[in-house]
């Protein structure tokens, strides 16, 4: 099993570009047809300028001239506003699409099976949220409307040159092998370079701030020489890699001016050979020129852009990637006869091989209290995440009521049963929003009964707008007990019949600890609780205690006939016992 979320092939970024470009196909050809008529205009200069190079040394009148100086400057005024029109297109249909994409991604993401993101972790998510959507910006608005623009205004380019003057422009493809050949020379080189530079730079950093965080360690320990020779060798490494790409933009830079200035004056001297022969006549030879003066601009811009698009091909295939994670729930339909939840020979490997729960039967008795406990990676949360539908078994079977809980709908499953974590995120939105979360279409009074269960309602009320008042990022800040409770009143408000708390992380803040536990205890009265017990007394008080050694259930009863049973939870017991219950930990 991967731990990193997958990324999509070549083929599916390619599918879903087509899919991107045939759903915007209107607007597309409009941007494509207003930059080619803008493409077009730019190319009645040099048109025109050869006419009056050929109308002025065949002889010609006032009129002539003053005629084409007008339609010279109604073609550049002609350009500009096309250009105009043409970048506005394209630049409103470039948002639209990366808005779109952005919310793709978004969808792909929640949908994203609540164990793939367990396991893969959320750095590798927040990395393609942030940095991949950010690359992928910068490609959808910029590269990609102006390779289009550069292709478009390069092909008109070279057909108007050809049109105005064949013999003359066959010259100008004397600068197409070292184009070609210089720039396959630096692709082919340029990515190695350049990830080299940035994986030095990133080093040096790192061994710097190392260094001044730990001073007075290597102070200590007396390793500065030793700090002092990574830094030398990091900045040797990060030195020869920017010698490296700098060898190669003094290689690359000078052949593409060489293939921008060689079509120049190769057309200009063999225009000129054609000239005295008498086989093409000055204002050709003008026209082709100033042709190939004008085409260096895009197709350096292509050039440029070209690598961008790679870079945003990447990015783009590790988000649509992500929309490639199998689901791992089939809702069937079925719905539990009952609150009665159990696990059968239930195992479960993060690892594949690597089981970390080994054949694990529970039955849990509606409204009764579990406390687990057991050394720290014995897998209790692994086991708590299970009984809450979190993780799907590797094989046996968790179930509510006779079905099985991948087999429950997400909302139908938070009706059953809920992991209770210490994660009270506070959304941007009213206080009522975020409750309604738990339970669309619940009336204000079932929240201020939820709010005042949990004890909240006094300080919800007193809230500038009461429920009504935006809370998170912008909005009113919540102190932590407070989204401790919101989050605690959402749980009443969804009202499963099943808790699964995890005491390490439900109760973070100490300060804020005894007022959150009373809320806490609130909640859990009346629902089954399963609490993976980190402190002895929350055994004491449970209706059974299960010992989770190793991936096993090794003992399993109420406090009194485990302590009796003289077992490892006896030796616990024993080894705390006499101490105040709050100071010791059971399973640490
Ligand atoms: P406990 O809650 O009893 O401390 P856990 O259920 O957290 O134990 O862990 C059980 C085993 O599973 C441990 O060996 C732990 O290293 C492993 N484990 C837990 N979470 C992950 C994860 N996300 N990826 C891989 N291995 C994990």
């Amino acid at each position: 099993m991967s731990t990193q979320l997958p990324v999509a092939d070549a083929t599916e970024v390619r599918t879903q570009a087509g899919l991107i470009m045939r759903r915007h196909r209107p607007r597309l050809t409009v941007a494509l047809t207003l930059h080619a008529l803008g493409a077009l205009a730019g190319l009645a200069g040099p048109w025109l300028l050869g006419s009056l190079v050929d109308a002025v040394s065949t002889g010609t009148t006032r009129a002539t001239i003053d005629r084409l100086a007008i339609l010279l400057a109604l073609a550049l005024s002609a350009q500009t506003l096309l250009t105009w029109a043409a970048r506005r297109t394209s630049f409103v249909l470039a948002e639209t699409v990366f808005a779109e994409l952005r919310e793709q991604f978004l969808a792909r993401v929640l949908a994203l099976p609540l164990s793939t993101v367990e396991r893969a972790g959320t750095g590798d998510l927040i990395s393609r949220t942030t940095g991949d959507v950010d690359t992928l910006a910068r490609t959808v608005r910029f590269a990609v409307p102006e390779v289009l623009v550069a292709s478009i205004t390069t092909v008109l380019t070279l057909g108007a040159a050809l049109l105005a003057g064949p013999q003359v422009a066959v010259a100008a493809l004397v600068g197409v092998p070292a184009l070609w050949l210089g720039t396959r020379w630096y692709l082919h080189r340029a990515p190695a370079g350049y990830l080299w530079e940035r994986a030095a730079y990133a080093r040096l950093n790192g061994t710097v701030s190392e260094t001044v965080d730990g001073a007075r360690t290597v102070e200590a320990l007396g390793l500065a020489d030793e700090r002092v020779r990574r830094s030398d060798e990091d900045l040797r490494d990060a030195y020869a890699a920017e010698r490296r790409t700098l060898f190669l933009r003094t290689v690359w830079f000078p052949t593409m001016e060489l293939a921008y200035a060689l079509p120049v004056v190769a057309t200009l001297l063999w225009g000129g050979y054609l000239v005295v022969r008498g086989d093409a006549s000055l204002g050709q030879v003008t026209a082709v020129v100033l042709y190939m003066v004008q085409i260096v601009d895009p197709v350096d811009r292509l050039i440029s852009w070209l690598d961008e698009i790679q870079v945003g091909a990447t990015s783009l295939a590790r988000l649509v990637g992500v929309g490639s994670v199998p689901d791992d729930r089939a809702p069937s339909g079925e719905m539990p006869v009952d609150d009665h939840i159990s696990a059968h020979d239930v195992r479960y490997a993060y690892r594949s091989g690597r089981d970390v729960l080994h054949g694990v039967d529970l039955d849990l008795s509606p409204g009764e209290r579990l406390a687990m406990v057991g050394p720290s990676g014995a897998g209790k949360s692994t086991l708590g995440r299970l009984l809450a539908g979190i993780h799907p078994p590797r094989t046996g079977r968790v179930e509510v009521g006779g079905v099985r809980l991948v087999d429950l709908p997400l909302e139908a499953l938070r009706r059953e049963v809920v992991l209770v974590t210490q994660e009270h995120h506070v959304f941007v939105g009213t206080l009522r929003d975020n409750l309604l979360l738990a339970a669309p279409g619940s009336s204000d009074t079932e929240l201020r009964r939820a709010l005042s269960a949990v004890d909240a309602l006094r300080w919800a009320e007193a809230l500038p707008a009461g429920l009504d008042t935006v809370l998170g990022a912008g909005g009113h800040a919540l102190s932590p007990p407070q989204a401790q409770q919101v989050a605690l009143a959402r749980i009443v408000l969804a009202d499963p019949h099943t808790l699964v708390l995890d005491e390490a992380t439900a109760l973070l803040d100490p300060r804020s600890a005894r007022h959150i536990e009373q809320s806490l205890a609130a909640v859990l009265t009346g629902r089954t609780v399963v609490a993976i017990a980190h402190r002895l007394h929350t055994a004491h008080d449970a209706d059974r205690v299960a010992v989770v050694e190793d991936g096993r259930i090794s003992e399993l009863g109420t406090h009194d006939q485990l302590v009796e049973a003289q077992g490892a939870y006896a030796a616990l017991w024993r080894s705390w016992h006499g101490q105040p219950a709050e100071a010791g930990t059971a399973s640490r």
